[in-house]
């Protein structure tokens, strides 16, 4: 996924200042392959939630066996990504030699450590709607310089609730557990929606809400698909309702306190490390792996300080 650089200085946020407990905010619309998406994270003010630093919303979009999203190998160094479909199919190869399609259900989890480069395509058998989200979980210092790995979920645990069919993708709700592999404490749930449930909540975490169809209230507020909700820590519960049926993600994780540089498709700490990836990635050395893909390998320009140094 590609980006301009993020804002690096956080901004005031309004609504977090007048101390409102649900503070709302837009997705702004970025082009990712041939999709148009709707980025809910990072944005100024807020730049990650738990360790969720990453939010696009892909679709919905009609593709083809031959096109879909169509994102070339890129790298990634320092997060893991998680890739959650709620409609349609797509092909995850990376330099590990993974090669997995991912449908509804499932949860393609890869960990890039130092260094992976990966590609999402057209599964070749396809065609429809595709929708789903892609989110990036930023690694603790402890794992961010790892091995990459990347695991697909096939059997995510799913709870029944009055209101809510709940599906846990990562970390524990309930009393169950998503065998996908996580580094700090969070939580990624996807809540399909037909009333209204209390979700419980844990006080050290704090949560961002993503809605991805049709409009969720919480706390006898409106969000409707497209924006972010977000909860500060301090809270045991939540009461989330739809008139209509509705989906949502809920993310939430302990606040991540080490400050991370996000260049592109790089989470680091600090510029040397990012310009390091980014020569990588220029002249392809080895850390970044190799793997057949039909589609072009992503550029991308110099890191904007490398440029403003020589302007
Ligand atoms: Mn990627």
């Amino acid at each position: 996924m590609t980006d301009e650089p993020p804002p690096e200085n956080r901004a005031v946020d309004e609504e977090a200042s007048q101390g409102r407990d649900l503070e709302i905010s837009d997705s702004r619309e970025a082009r990712v392959g041939s999709l148009t998406v709707h980025r809910a994270l990072p944005r100024p003010g807020r730049r990650t939630v738990g360790a969720w630093c990453f939010a696009d919303h892909m679709g919905p979009a009609d593709v083809s066996e031959q096109s879909g999203l169509d994102i070339g190998p890129h790298p990634h160094i320092g997060l893991q990504t998680v890739t959650w479909l709620i409609d349609g199919q797509a092909l995850h190869r990376d330099s590990l030699g993974s090669e997995q399609v991912i449908a509804p259900g499932q949860l393609n989890l890869m960990t890039a450590g130092r260094g992976v480069s990966h590609s999402e395509e057209a599964t070749g058998h396809y065609r429809g709607t595709l929708q789903g989200i892609q989110l990036w979980i930023a690694l603790p210092e402890g794992t961010r310089d790892g091995d990459a790995a990347f695991e697909h979920v096939a059997d995510l645990p799913r709870i029944e609730r009055d209101g809510a069919l709940v599906t846990v993708l990562v970390g524990e709700f309930e009393g169950v557990r998503s065998a996908a592999r996580h580094d700090t404490e969070l939580v990624g749930l996807d809540l399909k929606l037909d009333g209204v449930t209390p979700v419980p909540l844990r006080r050290d975490f704090e949560y961002a809400l993503i809605v991805l169809v049709g409009e969720v209230d919480v706390d006898g507020r409106s969000v409707p698909t497209g924006k972010l909700g977000y909860l500060r820590p301090g809270r045991d519960e939540v009461t989330i309702g739809a008139s209509k049926a509705a989906r949502m993600i809920l993310l939430g994780g302990e606040p991540f306190d080490e400050p991370i540089l996000m260049w592109w498709n790089f989470v680091g700490r600090t510029r040397a490390e990012i310009d390091a990836a980014f020569h990588s990635w220029q002249v392809d050395d080895d850390r970044f792996g190799r793997f057949f893909s039909p589609l072009a390998r992503i550029p991308t320009e110099a890191p904007y300080w490398q440029r403003l140094a020589k302007s």
